[in-house]
């Protein structure tokens, strides 16, 4: 059985992971994501700064459609790098 996560799911429960809501299976897939998919990790670490920097965690359906796309944009330009 291999459920890895992919880029996309990333981003759904990227907000549940920063706020320590996800169970503990779902944190191992997340975080061994993380471990080699340098995109992904990017991204949780420009996360984190935002909530360093506004003190709560960027609830990820406010993101304006256009930065979600350029998100995802951003997604397929690592994969290919
Ligand atoms: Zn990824």
């Amino acid at each position: 059985m291999n459920e890895e996560f992919k880029c996309q799911e990333m981003i759904e429960v990227v907000t549940n992971y920063l706020e320590s809501a996800l169970p503990p299976n779902e944190q191992e897939r997340f975080e061994r994501h993380l471990s080699y998919c340098a995109g992904c990790s990017t991204y949780v670490d420009q996360m984190r700064e935002t909530i360093t920097q506004t003190g709560k965690v960027p609830r990820e359906e406010s993101l304006p459609p256009a930065l979600r796309e350029q998100i995802v944009a951003q997604f397929r330009t690592w994969k290919r790098g």
